[in-house]
């Protein structure tokens, strides 16, 4: 369970205050997905961010299972990173001179866990992996390399999984069965899917969309409204032209 109320998100600059986000409002329940769509720059990755703990917002608060990560201090949000959150990141962002089971194994590892071989040999062949345990990173494809993430990330069983544009370094079929993969993972598993998305068709399968555009958040209903065929170019032209709202749900 995700609730987030009123988040905004300024920074200083040498030209100012930069207002990176503004006023944004979101209720995901436990076991769903959220995609965060709009064009580059309009503050997906940093709403992303902030919604694993890994930043603050200036104003507003984010609970995560019903615990306010925004009133803790760093070591209370790096304990429930570790206790609830995972992340696949659109450059993999594995360890060179780790084999893929290592890079699986070793978040496991830095908590403890004494079966952490056995449960990253398990989820690397829930991956499909399981014939490229010994490989490093340069031995593998991009698809194989993310495969390796997404087995990392799902191996620490989060409770909510957040992909920053998982499929934006693949091609179109690569990309397509990393994403039959976390969704198959998030149904198995139970857990809340939170991705950032340019793909109309990704967006598309999440159970709902936030739509970003410079940091505000565009009215969605405007969208739900719409027939299927009808919902690509209206979200489009939102991002284009955004009709601004503070509160959504
Ligand atoms: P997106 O992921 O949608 O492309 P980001 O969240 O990365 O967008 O960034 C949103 C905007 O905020 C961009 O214009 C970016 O340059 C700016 N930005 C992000 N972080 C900082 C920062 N720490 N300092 C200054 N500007 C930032
Ligand atoms: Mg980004």
């Amino acid at each position: 369970m995700i609730e987030v109320s009123n988040i905004s998100k300024q920074v200083s600059t040498a030209e100012g205050t930069l207002s990176i986000l503004d006023k944004i409002n979101l209720s995901l329940p436990a076991g769903e997905s959220l995609a965060i769509v709009g064009p580059s720059g309009s503050g997906k990755s940093t709403l992303l961010g902030i919604l694993a703990g890994l930043d603050l917002p200036t104003a507003g608060s984010v609970s995560l299972n019903g615990q306010d990560i925004t009133a803790m201090d760093e070591e209370g949000r790096a304990a429930v990173r570790a206790g609830h959150v995972g992340f696949v990141f659109q450059s993999f962002h594995l360890l060179p001179g780790l084999t893929a089971l290592e890079n699986v194994a070793l978040p496991l590892e830095l908590q403890g866990d004494k079966d952490a071989l056995k449960t990253a040999a398990y989820y690397l062949q829930r991956v499909g992996l399981e014939n490229r345990t010994t490989h490093y990173p340069r031995q593998l494809s991009g698809g194989e390399q993310q495969r390796v993430a997404v087995a990392r990330a799902f191996a620490c069983r989060p409770t909510i999984l957040f992909a920053d544009e998982p499929t934006g370094n693949l091609d179109t079929g690569t990309g397509e069965k990393i994403n039959d993969l976390l969704f198959d993972l998030n149904k198995e598993e139970g857990t809340t899917l939170v991705l950032v998305t340019h793909e109309y068709n990704l967006a598309a399968r999440c159970g709902q969309r936030l739509v970003l555009a410079a940091g505000r958040q565009v009215e969605e209903s405007a969208i739900k409204k719409q027939p299927a065929a009808k919902k690509k170019a209206v979200i489009n032209a939102a991002v284009a032209n955004p009709k601004v709202q503070g509160s959504k749900y």
